[in-house]
């Protein structure tokens, strides 16, 4: 499956990104969570892939069994940070035989803990990962975009500028990280346009799972937390799973209506292994006609 068919053919395209299961239990419920939101036919899932290689086989796994067992159409991750060339033949090669034909290309960061040592000849950035795949491999490729600006970038301007290096070298539609507020997405991508990026630039969806990681996810990713949505995460009890849960839906589910209003090309949900929020954000907007 080509992504690049599916945002080319249909509108709004459903995405939705899991994580390979870190552990045996995760493991058990995993292909549970994927057959729970198969129900809702999103029109591709997605893996990710952890930076430095590490748990590179468990990617390839959750890859076999989301694409070949359970057949989704699905798209692979490739975090390229610290790898040489060698490894990111090795990988590629591996999915090439599996039947993927969609890498979604990131950089990565360097993998916590000291004794990681990157790779004397790993590419520096996302855009220099991406020009090597492209020149080896007929895979069609995806980026990552940051609305607010990555969170190491110089300037947002800047970030855009390298953006639009990535799409130069090969990339045909940029995934955003996740917002909680439209107006950076939509001035994201107007930024984008004039700068003349014109692939598909689709809006992640971080539904609130728990106040805990809303707070962590936001200091790593640069997602900043708009004062509508920190004045609801004050007023609810934190430890009230299931009042988080809903303030977190009630709040994507809007977030969503605003988007789809405005027309973009599909919506990414960032699961987080989780089948809950983005049913019910979904069902709503079935029930609503929105999808
Ligand atoms: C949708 C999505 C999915 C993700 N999935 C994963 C995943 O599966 N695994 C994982 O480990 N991480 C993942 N990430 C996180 C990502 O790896 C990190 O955000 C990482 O820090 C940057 O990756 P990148 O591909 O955007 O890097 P790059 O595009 O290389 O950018 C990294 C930084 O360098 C700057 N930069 C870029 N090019 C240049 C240049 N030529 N000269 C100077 N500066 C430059 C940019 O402005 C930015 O600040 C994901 C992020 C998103 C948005």
């Amino acid at each position: 499956m080509r992504v690049t068919n599916l945002y080319e053919n249909k509108k709004p395209v459903i995405s939705m990104e899991f994580f390979p299961p870190r552990n045996e239990a995760a493991e058990k419920t995993f292909g549970a969570t994927i057959d729970n939101l198969s129900t809702l036919q999103p029109d591709y899932m997605s893996i990710t892939f952890g930076a430095g290689g590490s748990d590179r086989d468990g990617s390839y796994q959750a890859v076999n069994q989301v694409m070949v067992e359970k057949k989704h159409p699905t798209v692979a991750y490739l975090a390229g940070y610290g790898l040489g060339p060698d490894e990111i033949t090795e990988i590629l090669d591996r999915y090439k035989a599996l039947g993927v034909e969609t890498i979604f290309v990131i950089r990565g960061d360097k993998p916590r803990g000291d004794d990681f040592s990157p790779h004397p000849d790993s590419f520096p950035y996302a855009s220099d990962i991406i020009a090597f795949i492209k020149d080896r491999y007929d895979f069609t490729l995806g980026c990552a975009g940051y609305p607010e600006g990555h969170i190491d970038a110089e300037s947002l301007e800047k970030d855009i500028e390298y953006l639009k290096l990535k799409v130069d070298n090969g990339a045909e539609y940029v995934v955003a990280q996740y917002f909680y507020d439209n107006a950076f997405f939509f001035e994201y991508v107007r930024k984008c346009r004039a700068m003349g990026i014109n692939v598909p630039i689709i809006p992640g969806i971080m539904p609130v799972y728990t106040v805990k990681m809303t707070q962590m996810l936001s200091k790593v990713c640069g997602s900043s937390i708009p004062a509508d949505l920190q004045g609801r995460l004050d007023a609810v009890d934190a430890e009230d799973k299931e009042a988080v849960l809903n303030l977190g839906i009630d709040f994507a589910a809007e977030q969503c209506r605003g988007l789809l209003k405005e027309g973009v090309d599909g919506l990414h949900f960032y699961t987080m292994d989780r089948s809950r929020s983005t049913t019910d954000i979904l069902s709503r907007l079935k029930d609503e006609n929105l999808l």
